[in-house]
Formats: structure tokens, sequence, C-alpha cells
């Protein structure tokens, strides 16, 4: 054949093969629409519309498990109309529903698309809603799950924390009835119970407080507060625990520093620090409590030469009701919700609690905070028309360690 009639055959062939592929997948794509076509008008009437105004992820599939009717929402798990599901659990709780005629309620672990985070927790409810179609709706309960898992933990821990303190109340009762001949016994016992009682009305009050910090997200009574108030008032504090324990605290930094919030919070939450620094320092040791700007943020830290703190628990110390070092907790009164209060005081601010230790060498406890302007502090005088002064937020004074 000559060249020019073997291109033209070419030509031809090639003309013939494409128009086939094209018929193909042109007729491919016709009975795909003729079947989701068909199935949508399988669907009971209103399916559809329910479907589109639910927020929670649902959706109707088939005898075949195939997805033929989804809310906007349903996606996030994958699911896609015209397509099989994906996940054999799903498939399984559908089939469930449709073999019994019953609706199916079971809590399933399902992934969110194809991201690698963990699967969340999902209450799936798989409804029959004629002999061939099945309604399934899903909630996702890992939060819900997590907060009520967080709740039973405290309460379990707590009513354990709170039978020691309570059993060796009763115990001291009973040997001082016993001992009511012997005056000397009896003011043993006493004294003794009076610490336990101290101890327990110390752990009522951190429960009540941590239970009052994480009940709700807005602080209550927000005003200016001074950072040289709050160190004061917690240094005071913690005077008395100072020195029977020998320890020196002394303060410094930067003075005159503000920021917004609830004064008593931050007073209990630095207390706490500079408590647990005295409580885990050695006698004849020194605690700072020292103040500075950051920025515009308000740094206060409390450093201890104490027994510091393992790396491995530093990062757990802040959970309530844990103790990196038991025993010496339990001697000192601790009752491991000190620092889980500092932490949520601190962030419920706005800020942050930092942490540097070192086993033998001793801790710093950084908490950092927000800091705001200076508040009006002189009444404005009518007569010259002057308006008050602010206070000198602007050029801090420096403070050389006062020893408290
Ligand atoms: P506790 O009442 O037991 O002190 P906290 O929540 O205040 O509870 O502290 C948790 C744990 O962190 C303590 O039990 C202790 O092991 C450790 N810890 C806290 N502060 C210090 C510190 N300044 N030095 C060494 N260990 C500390």
């Amino acid at each position: 054949m000559e060249p020019p009639q073997l291109s033209l055959l070419a030509l031809l062939v090639g003309l013939l093969l494409g128009g086939g592929i094209v018929g193909l997948v042109v007729g491919a794509l016709r009975a795909r629409d003729r079947s989701l076509a068909q199935t949508a008008v399988d669907l009971p009437e209103g399916v559809e519309a329910m479907l589109g105004a639910m927020d929670d992820p649902a959706f109707v599939c088939d005898m075949s498990s195939t997805v033929l009717a989804l809310s906007s929402t349903a996606g996030v798990f994958g699911l896609v109309a015209g397509e099989v599901i994906a996940s054999d659990e799903l498939r399984r709780v559908a089939r469930a529903a449709r073999d019994t005629g019953a609706s199916v309620s079971e809590n399933l672990r399902l992934r969110r698309g194809a991201a690698p985070a963990e699967p969340r927790l999902v209450a799936v409810r798989a409804t029959p809603i004629s002999p061939r179609l099945v309604l399934l709706v899903l909630r996702d309960i890992t939060e819900r799950e997590r907060v009520e898992e967080m709740r039973r933990d405290f309460v379990a821990n707590t009513s354990h924390e709170l039978k020691t303190p309570v059993g060796a109340v009763s115990l001291l009762a009973e040997a001082i009835e016993s001992a009511a001949e012997d005056p000397e016994q009896v003011r043993y016992f006493s004294s003794r119970l009076q610490a336990e009682v101290t101890r327990l009305a110390g752990l009522v009050n951190r429960i009540l407080s941590l239970s009052r910090l994480q009940a709700s997200d807005e602080l209550r009574d927000v005003r200016d507060v001074s950072i040289d108030e709050v160190v004061t008032s917690a240094v005071e504090a913690y005077a008395i625990a100072a020195d029977s324990a020998q320890v020196t605290v002394v303060r410094g930094g930067t003075k005159g520093l503000w920021v917004r919030g609830e004064p008593q919070i931050l007073t209990e939450a630095l207390g706490n620090l500079v408590a647990n620094a005295i409580a885990y320092s050695p006698g004849g040791s020194k605690v700072g409590v020292g103040v500075k700007l950051d920025g515009t943020v308000v740094e206060i830290a409390v450093t201890d030469r104490g027994i510091g703190i393992p790396e491995a628990d530093q990062h757990r110390v802040f959970e309530r009701f844990y103790r990196a070092d038991q025993a010496r907790s339990r001697r000192t009164g601790g009752t491991g919700l000190g620092l889980s209060i500092v932490k949520h005081a601190v962030q419920r601010h706005g800020g942050e609690v930092r942490l540097w230790s070192r086993p033998d060498r001793g801790s710093t406890f950084t908490i950092r905070l927000p800091m705001s302007e200076a508040p009006d502090l002189e009444q404005p005088r009518p007569k010259s028309g002057r308006k008050g002064r602010k206070a000198a937020a602007a050029r801090p004074a420096p403070m050389n360690g006062d020893t408290v």
C-alpha cells in the first residue's frame, strides 16, 4: 500500500477506536445517572428535605449499603452519595437494623475523612424507614465522653482523698473518748485532731476552688489588679509556714505592674506556688518571688532551691491529685490540687504557667499574665479640671530584694 493510503487507514482505525471509547464512557455515565435517578425515585418523599435540614451527620442507605442521600455534614465521615459505606462497622449496624426491622443504637469509633487523627467516638442510630432503606444518624460524642470521664475521675479521686482525713478524725475522736481519764493523752490526741481537721478544711477549700474554676468559663468580678498587692498577700499568707520551715522568702523585681482579673483567684494561685516552694525546700534555704515585664506580659516567678521535680513528672504535676513525691506531699499536708488550681486560674486570666526544674537543684514556676494599663488612681479634681495622673506603669520602679 502507498503511504497516503496507509495514513488514511490509520486515521480511520483511530477514529473508530476513539469513537468507541467515547461511546463507552458516555454509556457508563448515563447508566450511573439512570441508577442515581432510579434510587432517588426509591427514596420516600421528604427524606432528602429532612436530611438537608439536619445538623448531625445522617444518611439513607439501601440493601447494598450504598448511600442514597445524606446531610451536608455527613461528608466528614467519608460518606459519599452513590458509593458503598466504607466503614465495616457502619455497614454492620445498617444491616442489623434492616435484618431485624427495628432501630439499632451503638457507639462506634470512626475516622473523620482521611485525617490521621484519633478516631472519634460516634453514637450511631440506625432506623429502617422502608423494607429496603435504613436511615443512619451519627452524633460525635467524643468531647461529651471526655468531660464525663473527667467528672467521674474527679468524683472518684475526691472521695478517695476525703476518706483518709475523715477516717483519721473519726479514729482520733474515739481515742480521745477512751483516754478521757488521762489529760496528757487527751491533749495529744486533741492537737492531732485539730491538725487533721485543718487538713480536711484545706482539702475541701481546694476542691471547692477547683470546681468553681472548672465550672464556668467567665471570671465573675473582673477589675484592675495590682501585682504588688497580689504578691504581698500571697507571701504574707504563708509567712508562718515559711518561719516554721526556716525558709526565707525574698521579693524582688519590678513594681507597679497591673493586670485585669479577680484578685482573690490570682492571690490563691500565687500563694499555692509560694506554699509549694516552702514545702519542698530544705530548712535554711531561700525562696524568691520575682516580678518582671516581658513585652506586654507580666511574669511572676517563684524560685526555690528545693528537691526539684524529675523531668518525667513535670508535665503531670498540673493534673488534679498528681503528686510527684507522694510521701513528702502527704507529710507536708499536700492535696495534689494546688498546681491544678494554679493552671486553671492563670488560664482563666488568659495567661499560662511555665515550669523549669532539676531534681536536687530546685524549681522555678512562672505565672505569665497579659499586662494591663495602670488604673487612674487619683480622683479627678473638679475645680482645676485636671485629670488624675496615671500610675507609673510605663516606668515601673525596680525593687531590690526585700525579705519578707
Ligand atoms: P501538693 O499539694 O501535693 O503540693 P500540688 O498540685 O501543689 O500538690 O503539686 C503537685 C506535685 O508537684 C507535688 O506533690 C510535688 O510532688 C510537686 N511539686 C510542686 N511544687 C514543687 C516544688 N516547688 N518543688 C518540688 N516539687 C514540687
